[in-house]
């Protein structure tokens, strides 16, 4: 890219200012005898400070600043300072390293995660607004931010897992526990092998070790320095059957990203979608009742759909008890040069909403969202370049959040409610639950909430109403999740007043045993990613084929 922004060694396109940060984080030597002086005195006012957030640390660097110090990239302050405790020059205090930690958000919800592609293969899909970039796994853009990570990397699992596993080390992040997500294509359509394959490499490289098979890499990852806590694959409602989800069991998938879109058939045949409504509901049923999490796609703004057919569509998400997901990700259509939907824009049969009739949708919609959904995004990260019309704007979630705010009525999703950085008291948590029922199931949604009413943590338990599809928990409620939010800390670290590692998940578990026997269950089962199992034994769990379960 020729001009202002450049590409650095490793291709990310940055500005010069960025690429100075970005060298001086990863390469340039720290000139250590002349910065010792300021490094020393910033980690002194960080560990000072009683409390401590972005506004804080830059007050801190301005203030040296005026005293003469030089200013630093944090970066640089954190990697100047690791290397004077090395030295044994400064002693370690954690709490510093942990204010010095950069993009504290990737692993506030608790986990690392850690987002790997596949390789470039065919989709049986035809779906006017889907890109096609031959480089690329089908709907993926090799521009995207991660996709060229993985690009450069070659597809290769192993090496974009530890790749990624480095990089969040290097800025300050614990990565013991980690949410695996497989993106790319639709999963489904690759072969088994290559699958199989595929979700080994990735396990080699959180074990640090080679396996020459999965069941030997599940193995060794129960007790393995970054375990795995959660798998994600991404695939089409069409390709959800009874076989499939027992093999998505076998591979150790815990939640599936499903591409549903749309409730309309009519719109699903106009965007040569290839799947009805009904299948739909047929894959959400299937995966619930196998104990999956799951997380819906969704796009409004698609050729034939209106503001007002889309806020219909999307009620029916939650009006509708086939439906009703744990997750959502609302992706507004994006309107791609070379796609099939462009030739129709050129024609003048598709019009992009412009961003007040956007925004105006997303608060309407997110006004809908029950508290047992998380919103996980609001837009798709294209880059604005790739867009040949309609909304670019990045911040279009504050942008909808304040909307709702000002308007009284703030989003209850889950996102919208986790504790994120706050410290937790844990004596002052209460556990409370809301309870819905789907099309196979009465869903109880326990939550844990603070005295400020935040999030702390949840869990999501099903008790069926009809045989599940896969016989060995047929008859058994199913925990198909445990969440606990707070930073990560070590899976043996003291967490402080963090909610992590408070027994609240434990405190939710006993809980949901306790709910499913006054329902009449006499045994439990939970859908335990690989990495958790020896947690899940500690508390009387047993490793079946596919889940673990326990006596009531
Ligand atoms: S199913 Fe997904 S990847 Fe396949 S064509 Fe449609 S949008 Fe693209
Ligand atoms: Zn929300």
């Amino acid at each position: 890219m020729p001009g202002k922004y450049q590409v650095t060694p490793r291709g990310r396109g940055t500005s010069p200012r960025q690429q100075a940060e970005w060298r001086q984080r990863h390469g340039q030597p720290i000139d250590l005898e002349s910065q010792q002086g300021t490094i020393l005195a910033i980690v002194e006012a960080i560990r000072e400070a009683e409390s401590f957030n972005p506004d804080i640390y830059d007050r801190i660097v301005r203030h040296l600043a005026r005293e003469g110090h030089p200013i630093l990239p944090k970066a640089v302050i954190r990697r100047g300072y690791l290397a004077l405790i090395e030295a044994g020059i400064a002693p370690r205090n954690d709490l510093v390293l942990q204010r010095l930690q950069m993009k504290p958000t990737r692993t506030q919800s608790g986990v690392a995660p850690v987002t790997v592609l596949t390789k470039p293969y065919p989709c049986p899909g035809a779906c006017v607004f889907c890109p096609d970039d031959v480089r690329m796994p089908k709907s993926y853009l090799s521009n995207e931010p991660g996709a060229m990570r993985a690009l450069m990397l070659d597809f290769d699992p192993y090496v974009q897992t530890a790749e990624r596993i480095k990089a969040l080390r290097r800025i300050g992040h614990t990565v013991d526990k980690i949410e695996l997500l497989i993106l790319g294509g639709t999963w489904s359509c690759y072969p088994r092998d290559y699958q199989e394959w595929f979700v080994r490499r990735c396990f080699d490289a959180m074990n640090t070790t080679e396996s020459p098979d999965l069941i030997e890499a599940y193995r060794l990852n129960e007790n393995a320095p970054h375990r795995n806590v959660g798998l994600v694959i991404e695939t089409r409602p069409d390709h959800i059957s009874a076989d499939e989800v027992v093999w998505l069991r076998q591979l150790g998938v815990t939640r599936v990203q499903l591409g549903v879109q749309s409730l309309d058939d009519h719109l699903l045949e106009l965007n040569k979608r290839g799947h009805t409504a009904e299948e739909s509901r047929r894959a959400i049923r299937l995966l619930r009742s196998s104990g999956f999490k799951i997380a819906v796609h969704w796009m409004p703004n698609l050729l034939g759909a209106t503001p007002e057919s889309d806020l219909a569509d999307f009620e029916t998400l939650w009006a509708d008890p086939a439906l009703r997901p744990d997750e959502i990700k609302i992706y507004p259509t994006g309107l791609i040069r070379g796609t099939e939907l462009y030739d129709h824009y050129e024609r003048g049969e598709y019009h992009p909403y412009d961003e007040e009739t956007l925004i105006d949708l997303l608060a309407a919609c997110k006004k809908l969202v029950p508290p047992y959904c998380r919103i996980n995004r609001l837009m798709r990260d294209i880059p604005a370049p790739e867009i040949a019309e309609g909304v670019t704007t990045s911040n279009l979630r504050q942008i909808v959040q304040q909307r709702l705010r000002a308007e009284g009525s703030p989003c209850r999703c889950i996102r919208c409610r986790e504790v994120r950085r706050e410290p937790v008291d844990a004596e002052a948590v209460r556990i409370d639950q809301i309870e819905y029922q789907t099309d196979h199931s009465r869903e109880l949604f326990l939550q844990a909430l603070t005295g400020q009413d935040r999030l702390a943590g949840f869990l999501r338990l099903s008790l069926p109403i009809s045989p599940a599809p896969i016989a060995e928990f047929d008859g058994q409620a199913i925990i198909r999740q445990v969440q606990v939010y707070g930073p990560v800390v070590g899976i043996d670290a003291e967490s402080g007043q963090q909610a992590q590692h408070r027994g609240l998940g434990t405190r939710l578990i006993e809980e949901a045993c306790v709910m499913a026997g006054n329902n009449g269950f006499t045994r439990i089962a939970v859908i335990a990613a690989v990495g958790t199992r020896e947690y899940y034994r500690r508390l009387g769990f047993d490793l079946g084929d596919l889940y673990m379960s326990k006596e009531l």
